[in-house]
């Protein structure tokens, strides 16, 4: 049978049961519109052959809906009290699931497959959204066997991590995120589907790999070091933008004529195949 979903009812109750003061460091905003939880299970796709990873699951709402495709779900949740009281919330409202369901009390910054007591293939989460961006690339990194995330973020957020290049808001989450593969927004979403209502619109991203470059840490680290450092002065050009990170500005000159980049544009014209060219050009220069 479906499981049965959580509405502003079950979570004052379960709310009041747990006495949760929703703390804003925790990015706590728990959804209790079931419309808006099966929207994001049909827009991740996930189905019967996924192992979903839940960042955040709190009340249980959109771990509900997960349940009803999905082949598995574990949950990362942070707060003890949170994720003490998920099995007996599924339990009442999946039954049919609940042996499909584990839990794991940790922080999602820096959760490991260790961790977890299955391989995951597809995040699916509403992440809290003060450390939304640095979850969702510390997710990617070490789980490669994620194949696609679809992650609910603040709607600016979800706009600067689908950003292409050129624009204004493209930027260190936008290149980095492109680094795994596809990036695309997957819709809108209103504050009063949460309780509390949060002050900002919120949006949905999401991510399909392809892992372009593999996935090799050190490959990985390299050209996020050449990205951090080509948008820490966004308004300077690639040549003194890279000045201390190359070593120099001639030196970044150099780097960058060997990558086949034009030293005089800036950070935010370039693609993640530029920054990755710059970091072998720079490795193969150290050599
Ligand atoms: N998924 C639930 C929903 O949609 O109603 C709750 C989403 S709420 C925006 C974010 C959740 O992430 C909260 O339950 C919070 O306790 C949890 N959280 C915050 N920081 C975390 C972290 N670093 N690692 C794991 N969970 C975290």
């Amino acid at each position: 049978s479906t499981p049965r979903l959580l509405g502003p009812a079950e979570i004052r109750v379960l709310a009041a049961e747990l006495d949760v003061r929703p703390t804003k460091t925790l990015g706590q905003n728990f959804v209790h519109d079931a419309n808006t939880v099966r929207r994001i299970v049909t827009t991740s796709g996930v189905g019967p052959d996924d192992v979903v990873l839940e960042v955040g699951p709190g009340l249980g709402s959109l771990t509900l809906a997960l349940l009803g495709v999905a082949g598995r779900v574990v949950a990362v949740e942070i707060d003890p009290k949170l994720a003490g009281r998920l099995p007996q919330t599924i339990g009442e409202f999946a039954p049919d699931a609940a042996s499909n369901f584990d839990v794991v009390t940790a922080d999602a910054l820096t959760v490991t497959p260790d961790d977890l007591p299955v391989t995951p293939t597809a995040l699916v989460a509403n992440l809290p959204y003060n450390v939304a961006v640095p979850v969702l690339l510390h997710l990617m990194a070490e789980f490669p066997t994620l194949r696609t995330a679809l992650v609910m973020v603040q709607a600016e957020v979800a706009d600067r991590l689908a950003a292409t290049p050129g624009g204004r808001i493209y930027g260190v989450p936008s290149v980095k995120a492109r680094y795994y593969g596809d990036v695309t927004r997957a819709g809108a979403i209103g504050k009063h589907v949460f309780w509390p209502a949060p002050k900002i619109e919120s949006g949905l991203v999401r991510i399909e790999r392809t892992d372009p470059y593999g996935h090799d840490a050190d490959h990985r680290l390299r050209t996020f070091a050449a990205i951090d450092a080509a948008f820490s002065q966004r308004r300077k050009t690639m040549r003194s933008a890279l000045g201390a990170w190359a070593g120099s500005p001639a030196r970044a000159e150099e780097l960058l004529r060997s990558a086949d980049i034009d030293p005089s544009i800036r950070g935010e014209r370039l693609e993640v195949d530029d920054f990755v060219r710059l970091a072998q050009a720079a490795q193969t220069a150290e050599t």
